[in-house]
């Protein structure tokens, strides 16, 4: 290991993997001026679209991040917000679900979209380029780390030149995927299952609109007992990419997924013994329910399925990994540029760990259902199948899970143990300690913006029209406090105003109360109305930094 007078490179953070978790990282942290290397071993971003969804939550991290715009214009009309059981593409259509984003669109400025993982990618590198203290760099392999008291130096393997390179970075951060080498050499491990069935992804071009142009949709799902294996057709881009999923028996191997193998199954799928395909790619994944003892480890932390692994069923892999990287970046931003104790990045686990534990309990709990409805379909048990694709309704509307997560750690003044804003379907806004501070049409200098906007950088109080006492007591802590506090009233008086008089309501305060905002846009504290000393009230909350 070289010694750190002679590092190639010094920077802040380095990351390890370029994937959705690393890229979305580098870009929460540089919105936060914070500067990084992505180090990624591939030659670019990923040639296999595993995720297709991106949920509410992750649309509004891209809408303040900068490439909410550029995936919607990637958004397919024709991949349709639904999925469809059939017996064959010529056969009997057996169910269909929709996902409602009703839900979800009455409470949040964005809309959901259907957007492969690959143009996510595209687009967190697109944004990336905009910022000059980002350097993504591919073909760089992470061999290994070495910690002392004031950094740490990262070993990294130049694939062109096949030299070592060496980086010394005050933080290290692991978004390397499930078999993590960076959560490996820190020694954290994992807990939950590793292996629950194992899948093989044939990511393909083939021609089937005439099966297909009819019925729009995500997904079909065969469930036809005559097929030896219960085929599953992901649409890509709704006309001709598609990822066919083959689940593996216990007695297939890897091996027998050859090229004419796989050509062979979908050509027999589709009834079509004369169809063209041409495989792209082919990804082979086990199915697992695991989260990390730990997130962080001295210098080293973990993003995305480094830290985590749960079903695909439901989507939330890697919207997970995003919200993972949007709760660490303004933490580790304090640290850094604010001197802020770094005990401030143990509530990262704190509060990342339950939220994903729920949502990988659901992923799980999902995969049981979709289990339930072959089995029903296996024993023509009509009755119990029709109960299973109702059930189906919990898999696909999950506002709750989406927008109503609620985080407690020792930076939220928690008034209950409420995790979530009221269920997993079901979102209602509040300002509970801990949870995301909701969505509020405002004017600000005479354009509309959402509450979403006032939130990045800065802790924000939002005050009412009778809060004046809160102002004067925001300014004076302003003077000790060693990062930005920012006040905003909003009313005829302030600097914001709220046409349909409805943000007190929904905010769940007087005029005279007030909301306490962190960076992330989740509530730290709030008061009703007027506290009797509102400066103490203030600094009790902000003594949990120091
Ligand atoms: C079939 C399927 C469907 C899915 N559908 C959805 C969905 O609809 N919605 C959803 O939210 N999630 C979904 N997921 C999950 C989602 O794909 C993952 O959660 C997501 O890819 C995790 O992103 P990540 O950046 O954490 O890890 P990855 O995407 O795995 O990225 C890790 C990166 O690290 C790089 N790397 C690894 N080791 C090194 C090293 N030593 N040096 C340098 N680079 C390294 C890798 O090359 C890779 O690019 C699905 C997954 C599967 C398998």
């Amino acid at each position: 290991m070289k010694t750190k007078q002679n590092e190639d490179k010094q920077v802040p953070v380095i990351i390890i993997g370029g994937g959705p978790s690393g890229l979305s990282t580098a870009l929460a942290l540089a919105r936060q001026n914070i500067q990084s290397i992505v180090i990624e071993r591939n030659p670019g971003i990923t040639q296999h679209p595993r995720a297709r969804g991106v949920n509410a939550r992750s649309m509004e991290l891209f809408r303040q991040w900068g490439n909410y715009n550029e995936l919607l214009q990637y958004t397919h009309p024709k991949v349709a917000r639904r999925f469809i059981w059939i017996e064959s593409f010529q056969g009997k259509e057996i169910a269909r679900v929709s996902m409602d984003d009703s839900s979800t669109k009455d409470f949040s400025p964005v809309e959901v979209s259907l957007v492969s993982q690959d143009l996510v990618e595209k687009s967190l590198c697109n944004t990336l380029e905009k910022h000059k203290n980002v350097i993504v760099q591919y073909l760089k392999e992470f061999i290994s780390f070495e910690e002392d008291d004031t950094g740490i130096t990262v070993q990294i393997l130049n694939k062109t030149t096949n030299q070592t390179e060496f980086i010394r970075a005050k933080y290290l951060i692991g978004a390397d995927g499930t078999r993590s080498q960076v959560r490996k050499q820190s020694g954290i491990t994992m807990e939950g299952p590793d292996n629950l069935g194992q899948s093989c992804s044939i990511y393909c071009d083939i021609d089937i609109s005439d099966l297909v142009k009819h019925r729009p949709c995500a997904g079909f799902l065969f469930a036809n007992p005559k097929l030896s294996s219960y085929p599953y057709f992901a649409s890509v881009n709704g006309l001709n990419r598609w990822i066919v999923m083959i689940r593996l028996t216990k007695d297939d191997s890897r091996e027998k997924f050859t090229d004419e193998y796989c050509i062979d199954q979908i050509r027999k799928f589709t009834q079509l013994p004369n169809l063209n395909v041409k495989i792209i790619d082919k990804n082979f994944w086990k199915m697992g329910a695991q989260i990390a003892t730990k997130y962080r480890s001295s210098r080293v932390l973990l993003v995305g399925d480094a830290a985590h692994v749960m079903p695909p069923t439901g989507g939330f892999g890697m919207n997970t990994g995003i919200q993972d990287a949007h709760n660490l970046a303004w933490k580790l931003a304090f640290v850094i540029k604010h001197n802020i104790p770094d005990k401030l990045l143990d509530t990262y686990y704190a509060e990342r760990a339950p939220i994903t534990k729920r949502n990988i309990e659901w992923s799980l709990q999902n995969a049981k259902r979709f289990a339930e409805i072959y089995e029903a379909i296996h024993d023509n048990n009509i009755e119990k199948l029709q109960s299973k694709l109702h059930e189906q309704n919990n898999h696909f509307n999950y506002a709750g899970l989406d927008l109503g997560f609620i985080y407690h750690s020792s930076i939220i003044s928690s008034e209950n143990e409420q995790t979530l804003s009221i269920s997993p379907s079901d979102y209602t806004p509040t300002t509970l300690p801990g949870s995301r501070a909701p969505h509020v049409w405002l004017i600000k200098d005479g354009k509309q913006i959402s509450t979403l906007d006032l939130f990045e950088k800065e802790f924000v109080l939002l005050i009412g029209e009778d809060g004046d006492s809160w102002q004067i007591a925001a300014n004076e802590l302003s003077q000790t406090l060693q990062f930005p506090l920012v006040v905003y009233k909003i009313g005829a008086s302030g600097n914001l105003s709220n046409p349909d008089n409805t943000w007190q309501d929904i905010y769940e305060i007087t005029s005279s109360g007030a909301v306490l905002v962190r960076p992330d846009g989740h509530v730290a504290w709030r008061c009703k109305s007027i506290a009797i000393d509102p400066k103490t009230e203030l600094d009790k909350y902000f003594r949990n930094f120091q």
